[in-house]
């Protein structure tokens, strides 16, 4: 694939690890750890391993995927931190996807209260989501991030090879948040990503979608780092229900991915939009086709338990308070509203109106 994209902040297109390079010549820390699991010790370290300096320690985790984000994950790379003496002039490095990110991320910015970290991304959702953002965190008691801290990285090297490593699903799950954004930002419905399907979209289209991604996520973030300004909630978007679903499926050990979940919640929200009196400019039917490609494109893997047992997940949700369910709808195309409160009632009016696909 090309390199020749411009960084954006301490985000760097980073084909040949130049950046990362250049940080360690000029930062020259006292010790550096990779943290990698199974899949991208196999499959991605060895196009890292040239660039990094004689004496690196490698952390191998040894699961991958959503049960790494645990606190005993933390633990043990903690103990790592401590038996290779890490000190607040060395450097971690993250080699994988959103998981390791958010829980190596975690462990740094937590140990001798904050030690710095460099993300690399290794799958498609990682690269237009997980790794912008400043934010870290592992799950607890079954719940998402539910203990995390604000923590920037001190770079992110996005090496687009490393797609080749992801197979359709793994590619449709990052696509989601791609979608995602571009329903956040773009009031045109031809800049929607599937015009083009994932099959026929070539590495130049991948680049773009990334690019494009990282500039819509940043300048929200930009916007909101610490989560203030309720700018950074439209983020949320389809991650309510989506992230219910995810904590039911985990319950019942079920592998549901996130984009998969998002992809859901996102049609969910699309259709509470159209009823929706915080959305007047939407129609019922409006949001349909949307819907259908959602579904095409990213299919759920599983089927859909009871309302009244995702509400409850929902109701648990850190975002919201008390009985109230806040969610992000979109008032039309890249017009996000925040904080609207839907009861039980329109969200199972929304689980029953969705269209087949
Ligand atoms: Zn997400």
């Amino acid at each position: 694939m090309k390199a020749a994209l411009a960084p954006t902040s301490d985000i760097h297109v980073d084909p040949l690890f130049a950046s990362l390079r250049q940080w360690l010549g000029d930062n020259s820390p006292t010790s550096v750890a990779v943290v990698t699991d199974p899949m991208t010790e196999k499959w991605c370290l060895s196009a890292l391993n040239p660039h990094l300096p004689p004496g690196t320690q490698f952390l191998r985790l040894g699961q991958h995927g959503e049960k790494i984000k645990s606190l005993e994950h933390a633990h043990a790379l903690w103990d790592s931190f401590e038996g290779m003496g890490m000190d607040r002039h060395g450097l971690v490095i993250a080699l994988g996807g959103g998981t390791i990110s958010d829980l190596t991320a975690f462990a740094s910015s937590t140990y001798l209260r904050g030690v710095r970290f460099w993300l690399i991304p290794t799958t498609l959702l990682s690269m237009v989501d997980a790794s912008i953002g400043g934010k870290t965190g592992i799950n607890f008691r079954g719940l998402k991030n539910r203990i995390g801290t604000f923590a920037k990285p001190e770079g992110v090297s996005i090496h687009t090879d490393f797609l080749d490593t992801l197979d359709a699903r793994e590619m449709a799950n990052g696509w989601a948040e791609h979608i995602k954004h571009t329903l956040l930002a773009s009031e045109d419905a031809k800049e929607l990503p599937w015009e083009k399907t994932l099959e026929s979209a070539n590495a130049e289209a991948f680049e773009a979608a990334i690019l494009r991604s990282i500039s819509i996520k940043s300048n929200i973030v930009d916007q909101d780092a610490l989560e203030t300004k309720g700018t950074r909630k439209t983020l949320n978007f389809g991650h309510t229900s989506g992230h219910a679903l995810e904590s039911w499926a985990m319950a019942q050990s079920l592998e549901v991915k996130h984009g998969e979940a998002v992809a859901w919640g996102m049609r969910l929200a699309l259709k509470m939009s159209e009823f929706s009196s915080d959305c007047p400019q939407v129609k019922p039917g409006d949001f349909d086709g949307i819907s259908r490609s959602l579904a095409t494109l990213i299919p759920l893997p599983c089927a859909v338990p009871d309302a009244e047992v995702l509400w409850e997940f929902m109701r648990s949700d850190k975002k919201n308070l008390g009985e109230q369910v806040n969610v992000v709808l979109l008032n039309g195309l890249g017009c996000p509203r925040v904080d609207v409160n839907v009861t039980l009632a329109d969200f199972e009016q929304a689980l029953a109106g969705l269209p087949e696909d």
